[in-house]
């Protein structure tokens, strides 16, 4: 059979078929919408409100804003210059659109440096000799940057420099490790909840985004750290149920209890347990130990207060 009378019945049955015909128009036309698409969606997509670092890559930034500031200090000038971090982060957030696998130790400190400039030099007295006469030194002069200048020289467009400002308009800390969470000498306000640990208030790791001391990889803190010597005795927060008491994975030996308003407390890498599952607790009452159970790198009470079985921060409780 000849080739051409069969694709002429495959047009008849198109001419014949209107429906098929709309169809296939509509995919032709769709062809180029789906590549335009294609070639949008990544920058789209990588635009977030937020620069997507995690706390160890957002550590990378603080520590080469600290390391330019302290550069800066000479004989003369002993405090020198702060070259804020959060700027650095905001910046690279914009160049590395958003993918911070990218960012160095290496590159933030580079970046950092653009905020300083040597402007010349001064001398100054830095001592005197035995002879009663002055020791003159002659150091750098540096003058801190904008974020303008910076933007200017990294050729920054319209658009960048929108999305730095945006960035710019959060407090960035809030993508930091959390560190304890709470300032040195921090004691707890016993309100509705009792301190889990009668007498011990030294919080170690706070609620919140933090690098895993374990893994070493970023997560997110469900609750504080109370660093206390093996075998303090933890006691319940507030009267509840006991409804876990034993062992739970990576919390090791733990226990939780269920209370009022939709409220549960977690007590975590205990050493004993001093409470059994479905038993009534009151505030106050031993319900365990501390220990270093499950994943924990040495003794500790990891205590969670859950709202609906969302982890809160305990420290507001208190
Ligand atoms: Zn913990």
């Amino acid at each position: 059979m000849p080739f051409w009378p069969w694709l002429l019945r495959i047009f008849a049955a198109f001419l014949l078929d209107p429906e098929k015909i709309i169809k296939w128009a509509i995919c032709i036309l769709l062809i180029p919408v789906a590549l335009l698409v294609l070639l949008f969606a990544g920058p789209v997509v990588a635009y977030e409100r937020i620069p997507l670092a995690k706390p160890s890559q957002v550590q990378l930034y603080v520590e080469a804003a600290r390391e330019v500031s302290e550069s800066t200090r000479t004989a003369c000038d002993e405090k020198g210059l702060t070259v804020d971090w959060q700027p650095l982060l905001a910046i690279d957030a914009v160049l590395l659109r958003q993918d911070f696998s990218l960012a160095s130790k290496w590159r933030a400190v580079n970046l950092a440096r653009r905020f300083v400039e040597q402007t010349g030099t001064r001398t100054c007295i830095v001592g005197y000799d035995r002879h009663g006469k002055p020791i003159e030194k002659t150091v750098p002069v540096y003058r801190l940057r904008n974020l303008d200048e910076v933007l200017d020289e990294l050729r920054l467009d319209a658009g960048q420099r929108a999305k730095v400002a945006d960035y710019l308009t959060l407090d960035l800390n809030l993508l930091r490790d959390v560190g304890p969470g709470v300032p040195p000498g921090w004691l707890p306000v016993e309100k509705s909840f009792r301190w889990p640990v009668p007498g011990v208030y030294f919080v170690t790791s706070g609620f919140g985004p933090r690098i895993d001391p374990v893994e070493g990889i970023d997560g997110f803190h469900t609750g504080i750290d109370i660093g206390a010597s093996m075998g303090t005795p933890v006691v319940a927060a507030a009267d509840g149920l006991v409804t876990t008491a034993g062992w739970a994975g990576n919390y090791g030996q733990a226990v939780f209890i269920r209370h009022n308003n939709n409220l549960e407390t977690r007590y975590c890498h205990l050493s004993g347990i001093a409470a059994r599952r479905g038993q009534e607790v009151n505030a106050g009452e031993v319900i365990g130990y501390v220990g270093s159970t499950g994943k924990s790198t040495g003794p500790h009470l990891h205590f969670e207060i859950r709202r609906g079985n969302r982890p809160t921060n305990p420290v507001d409780y208190y």
